[in-house]
């Protein structure tokens, strides 16, 4: 299956990705990790992309179309992958349709995870990632790790993302209405889109996404 996975951030795009992805054998991309890899590891690409992750503005669509299609070409993705914080514009959706169209593939489907904004801005507040690998995702309150700042996954240590701070955030939640919901009437022309509510625990929501997505 092709999936994109769209809400706001903190909505539990990256939580609900790491379940949905095991179930359904595909690989969990998501662009928000890519980045933070790249910066971690100091590349040009990670350069070029911190000053926007961390003023919460989008990284140019010219640096994150290329990198989406680079992973989306490697050979775990060929079969089907879940895209989680790509596309998050217009543009990148058209670019992503352009690049299925060019071997004759098609999304399966869009699932937009809907949430309240004082429930995202508590999510974001208490969110809590790991050095090694972003995608191991913690919150101080509502899942919290074994071990007060060890990551359960891998025993990395887990921190406050740079841009999780409130000023921040506020920009990123603009940025999502202004930028991002646009997709959601894009993909509904196509007839892709199913919404469900991402409140409540983590295994009610990945529940209701999979029977959404059958
Ligand atoms: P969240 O999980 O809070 O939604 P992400 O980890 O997906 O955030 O993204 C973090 C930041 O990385 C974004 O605020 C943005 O600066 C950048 N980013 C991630 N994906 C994209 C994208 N598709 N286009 C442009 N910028 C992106
Ligand atoms: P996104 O990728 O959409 O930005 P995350 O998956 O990083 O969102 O989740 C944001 C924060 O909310 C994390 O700290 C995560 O542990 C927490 N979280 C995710 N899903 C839920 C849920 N259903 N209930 C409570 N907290 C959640």
């Amino acid at each position: 299956m092709r999936i994109v996975l769209v809400g706001p951030p903190g909505a539990g795009k990256g939580t609900q990705a790491a379940y949905l992805a095991k179930n359904l054998s595909i690989p969990h991309i998501s662009t928000g990790d890519l980045f933070r890899a790249n910066i971690s590891q100091g590349t040009p690409l990670g350069k070029q992309a911190k000053q926007f992750i961390d003023a919460g503005d989008l990284v140019p669509d010219s640096v994150t179309i290329g990198m989406a299609r680079e992973r989306m070409a490697q050979p775990d993705a060929v079969g089907g992958f879940l895209l989680d914080g790509f596309p998050r514009n217009v543009a990148q959706a058209e670019a992503l349709d352009a690049a299925l169209g060019e071997d004759d593939l098609a999304l399966d489907a869009v699932l937009d995870l809907e949430v309240p904004e004082d429930e995202v801005v508590k999510r974001i507040a208490g969110r809590r990632i790991c050095r090694n690998d972003s995608s191991h995702v913690f919150h101080v309150s509502y899942n919290p790790p074994k071990r007060d700042g060890v990551c359960d996954a891998c025993g990395g240590e887990l921190y406050q993302r740079e841009d999780d701070n409130e000023d921040t955030v506020r920009k990123r939640l603009e940025i999502y209405h202004t930028q991002t919901e646009p997709i959601i009437d894009y993909y509904k022309a196509q007839g892709l889109v199913v919404t469900i509510s991402a409140l409540g625990k983590v295994t009610e929501v990945t529940d209701r996404a999979m029977e959404a997505l059958k």
